[in-house]
């Protein structure tokens, strides 16, 4: 790929790629070499003004096709997606830092698959009538379903062009018009995803990327009166933060954030297996997904191998150039999340908890020698209310709990602010079905992690968010209902 196309990331409103109206810009780091990649426009209250006029002017019309032409500009976007693969997933791993091999074969499929999905899911929408009868009335009761105008899509940057285009996709297959933010952090896909809607011609003004700062381009996305919808992914401060505003102006939000996930492995587990996943879930992306396990939970009569087999895998993960196909672990997305990461393990040595492995700044010789890589970590010996069993760290690092049996592995392991997801290791499907059903998480995967299926709902408890996507959930999000109730004549 040329690096130079992603060397300017600009804004894309009304079908054009555009600088800011201030020609503000930010730079563009990479994370595995620490070198700028080049500058992002930097959007202010002027630019989402802009965008958000656009999207109004757009909206009649696009909001007036019928499902199916929706739909098929949603699946021009996905083919266009798919055709460049190759060019879409390196500039996903030299904006963020993650392996080649997870945005070949993760990420961008995905964002195709993301809205073929909900292009599929707008097809099928069905809707909802009942038939009342009263003494002297004969009533159809209809739930006319009306997209809810112009959505607001803030999406952050560990899953960049994965979950920009998972909330965007139901929005525009709804019927509304987008105004989106991606992170200031990651904005490369989402700018080659405008390239992309160029291409295929899609409708101008229906989606409108605004880049930039949070603070900035988010915070005007969240505070614009003509925007009644926000879907918001990132972290539980902000989200609280955009509540507040959102909230009084009686906006319709989902909020997708933190977690702090327990893998709870019982002693009948599938030990190679859980060891498998307990890793993959705390190590994937460098830690850097809200899904991941970080605090895993072992049954005490295994702990002492478990410990030993799973130190002895993190430790052999193979930590590279985000570019190289073997690569396991790539650069943490910052120099300040880094910094952060290893703040949080210096929290845990003084809280009086051990390092067994990693935790150490390991990048690469070569190109990344000034990456912000770290090793990843396997803390043991902390209590569970223990700052770092309780606080997310977003960074790869996991820690090990012991339990004693099922109800104390379920207290432990509902025992933090956030319930996201959990994934339990068991080869007994009765306790499966009971531990499950007790842990506090929208998603518990059994004997795996990080299965999806894109029509099952997602989302959090308590500080984990609020509201549900996937499948239709996701599509009556950017929906209003209104029922009509017709009296009839049904005797003639
Ligand atoms: P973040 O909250 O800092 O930023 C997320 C997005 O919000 C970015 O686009 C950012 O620019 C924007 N933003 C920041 N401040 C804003 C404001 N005041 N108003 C409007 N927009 C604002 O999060 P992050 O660091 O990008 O992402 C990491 C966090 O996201 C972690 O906590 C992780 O758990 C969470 N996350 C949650 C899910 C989920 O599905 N629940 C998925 C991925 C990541």
């Amino acid at each position: 790929m040329n690096r130079d196309t992603i060397s300017e990331v600009l804004h894309f409103i009304d079908g054009e790629r555009i600088a800011s109206s201030d020609s503000a810009v930010l730079d563009n780091i990479e994370p595995a070499t620490g070198e700028a990649l080049g500058t992002i426009a930097a959007g202010s209250s002027a630019d989402v003004e802009k965008a958000v006029t656009a999207a109004n002017r757009a909206l009649p019309r696009w909001s007036q096709l019928s499902a199916d032409t929706r739909s098929s500009h949603l699946e021009q976007l996905a083919a266009a997606i798919e055709e460049n693969l190759d060019e879409l997933a390196t500039a996903e791993s030299i904006d963020n830092g993650k392996p080649i091999s997870a945005s070949r074969n993760i990420d961008i499929p995905r964002a195709a698959a993301n809205l073929r999905f909900f292009a599929g899911a707008a097809r099928y929408q069905r809707d909802e009538a009942y038939r009342t009868r009263l003494p002297g009335d004969d009533l159809w009761n209809v739930a006319v379903k009306k997209p809810i105008g112009v959505a607001g899509c803030i999406s952050p940057w560990n899953l960049p062009l994965y979950l920009f285009t998972w909330k965007i996709a139901p929005a525009l297959a709804a019927g509304c018009t987008v105004v989106g933010k991606p992170s200031e952090l990651t904005p490369a896909t989402a700018d080659l995803l405008a390239r992309a809607a160029q291409k295929v011609d899609f409708p101008a003004g229906v989606l409108n990327i605004v880049q930039g700062a949070g603070s900035t381009a988010g915070a005007s996305i969240v505070a614009h009166p003509g925007i009644p919808a926000l879907s918001f992914t990132g972290g539980t401060a902000t989200g609280a933060s955009i509540a507040t505003i959102a909230a009084p102006m009686f906006k319709k939000t989902l909020l997708e954030l933190g977690g702090k996930n327990p893998t709870v492995v019982f002693a009948d587990a599938d030990l190679d297996e859980a060891i498998e996943g307990a890793t993959s879930a705390a190590f994937s992306n460098q830690g850097q997904i809200c899904l991941c396990g970080s605090r895993i939970l072992v049954e005490k009569s295994i702990q002492e191998e478990f410990t030993g087999r799973l130190v002895e895998r993190a430790s052999a993960m193979k930590i590279g150039d985000p570019l190289e196909e073997s690569t396991e672990v790539g650069a943490l997305v910052s120099a300040a999340h880094r910094d952060k990461v290893e703040r949080c393990l210096s929290v845990a040595t003084q809280e009086g908890g051990t390092i067994l492995c990693g935790g150490e700044r390991a990048a690469p010789s070569g190109r990344c020698s000034e990456g912000y890589f770290l090793s990843p970590a396997v803390v043991t010996g902390l209590e569970s209310n223990a700052r770092t069993n309780q606080e997310e760290i977003f960074g790869p690092v996991a820690t090990i709990i012991g339990f004693d049996d099922e109800t104390s592995a379920i207290e432990i392991a509902n025992d933090v602010r956030y319930g996201l997801a959990a994934s339990v290791w068991t080869r007994d499907i009765d306790r499966a079905l009971r531990v499950s059903e007790k842990l506090e998480a929208g998603t518990v995967w059994v004997n795996c992690w990080m299965k999806r299926d894109l029509r099952t709902v997602f989302g959090g408890l308590k500080d984990s968010g609020l509201g549900r996507e996937g499948g239709t959930e996701s599509l009556a999000f950017f929906q209003e209902a209104t029922n009509v109730c017709i009296r009839f004549d049904s005797k003639g």
